[in-house]
């Protein structure tokens, strides 16, 4: 048999329902991989060994009671850290939570809890998912596991690690402009940003609310699909959910893509784009041709706004949504203080990290009476003027493909000290956030230096099947997505 984490979630789930595997032998081999690894690379803040057993044990029960219970049944998984678990540590890798163990779960838990799943544990971010490279975490950064002296991408950059690490099958992230993206594409994994609202953010700890969205990385289109059945759906509770059909994704994968149009927007092969991850992503449309797509060149000129634009709203909404961190209701308090405003100022103070406290000031500054028009108005002005350029671009084409960011993992610490350059990195990411549509990242090969290239599929809103449907298309006929870092495969590079 093939070492066990080498399979796919989709994979794995069906040798646990024939059982020649148990959950247990799964969910432990996961536990030890995670053992061996995180000391390098840092992919988790908790690891919740005994809950995950318990859970092994759980689903265990019900495959051998033959409940249909679909196809991530006892595929262990891990989440990352601003998803709410009931009674488990969550941190949103800030000192100002402290130790908060949420009173509630959040729906995509419920949802996992459902099917099956078993949770590892908790992994890795940016502080509250601000940032593009997992360093801005309390617990400290998260290192890619094909070169550990570089990023994994972020902020969902555990995710992507613990995943391409083959320290779980798959995991949950959030997306808010980019944030399972460019991990995936970072890491060489799978990852899904799904349309606004198809997936409940209650207990998602909120960013920017008119962005956030939780979504899989895993190894495979086909595993996004299996992941995506079980959290997509109507939520009463999240008052932005979607009323959308739900299920099937995984049923209805088809790699024919006869009569398909993908549209490749050339101002995003333009100046400022890596060659190597150029080259790669362009050879992505050739192996779709293979399947009978067609393939056409397109101009998006609206691309040159959507940093700014996307940098004003997600700080608007940041510094609106963070003010209920105060000291007070949940998470850590600073000690020593004079009165109720000293105790909001220490706490404010010493709780955050730099790279939130600098989006408060300028979610603030944008929103303060004066500079509201000039900067937060407009923003939501060209954010309509976006979403209808895509809009536009979709009553012509199926899919639009084009890179996830313009180059691969830059070394540790490199951002850090150009928080503006960061930004600009996000450029490929954060319209599709703004438009609200869903977007894939997958492995398309690897640059000079070895390190992992990503794809960006996006589609219209709820076209989720039509991208999965290209990406296995495309992951038949490739297999950069079955490559594991060294380390991954018990060797020594790490
Ligand atoms: N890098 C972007 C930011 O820092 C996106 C983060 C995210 O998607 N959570 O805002």
């Amino acid at each position: 048999m093939q070492e066990l984490l080498s399979y796919s979630a989709v994979e794995l789930g069906r040798l646990l329902r024939k059982g020649e595997l148990s959950v247990k032998e799964a969910t432990e081999a996961a536990l030890s991989a995670i053992e061996r690894r995180q000391s390098g690379n840092n992919a988790f803040i908790t690891v919740t060994g005994e809950q995950a057993l318990a859970q092994a044990e759980q689903a265990q029960r019900r495959l051998l009671a033959g409940e249909d219970i679909g196809p991530l049944t006892g595929v262990p998984a891990a989440i990352k850290d601003n998803i709410c678990t009931l009674g488990v540590k969550t941190t949103c890798a800030s000192k100002i939570m402290g130790d908060f163990l949420p009173p509630y779960q959040a729906t995509v838990m419920e949802k996992l809890e459902g099917a099956g799943a078993v949770s590892l544990g908790k992994l890795n971010m940016d502080e509250f998912a601000m940032g593009s490279t997992t360093e801005t975490s309390f617990y400290g950064a998260t290192k890619n596991p094909w070169d550990l002296s570089r990023v994994p991408g972020g902020s969902s950059g555990g995710a992507a690690a613990a995943v391409a690490a083959r320290e779980c099958w798959y995991a949950l992230g959030s997306d808010t402009g980019g944030s399972i993206r460019q991990p995936a594409s970072y890491c060489g994994v799978t990852g899904m940003k799904p349309t606004y609202g198809a997936v409940s953010r209650y207990g998602l700890i909120a960013y920017a609310s008119s962005l956030d969205q939780i979504g899989p990385l895993a190894r495979t289109a086909e595993d996004c699909a299996a992941i995506l059945d079980v959290i997509m759906g109507k939520d009463k509770r999240d008052g932005t959910s979607l009323d959308a059909p739900c299920g099937g994704l995984l049923a209805g994968l088809n790699p024919d893509l006869t009569g398909k149009t993908v549209g490749i927007p050339v101002d995003c092969f333009e100046d400022g784009l890596d060659p190597d991850v150029r080259e790669r992503v362009l050879s992505v449309a050739d192996v779709l041709k293979g399947r009978g797509a067609k393939v056409e060149e397109f101009r998006l000129p609206v691309m040159q706004y959507v940093v700014p634009t996307y940098y004003i709203i997600a700080a608007a909404e940041a510094s609106s949504n963070l003010s209920r961190f105060d000291g007070v209701k949940y998470g850590w308090r600073a000690s020593g203080y004079e009165d109720l405003t000293d105790l909001y100022c220490k706490t404010r103070t010493e709780g955050f990290g730099s790279e939130v406290k600098r989006r408060i000031l300028l979610g603030t500054f944008v929103l303060s009476s004066g500079y509201y028009d000039a900067f937060y108005r407009k923003a939501l002005q060209v954010k309509h003027v976006i979403k209808s350029a895509f809009d536009d671009a979709f009553t012509k084409y199926d899919l639009i493909l084009m890179p996830v960011a313009p180059t691969t993992a830059p070394r540790l610490g490199e951002s850090l000290s150009d928080p503006l350059k960061m930004y600009l990195s996000d450029i490929y990411t954060v319209s599709v956030n703004l438009a609200g549509l869903p977007g894939l990242s997958m492995p398309c090969g690897f640059d000079r230096q070895g390190l992992p290239v990503g794809a960006q599929l996006i589609g219209p809103a709820l076209g989720e099947q039509a991208i999965l449907n290209a990406a296995y298309a495309y992951q038949q006929d490739t297999d950069y997505h079955k490559q594991a870092p060294v380390a991954a495969e018990g060797g020594e590079r790490a």
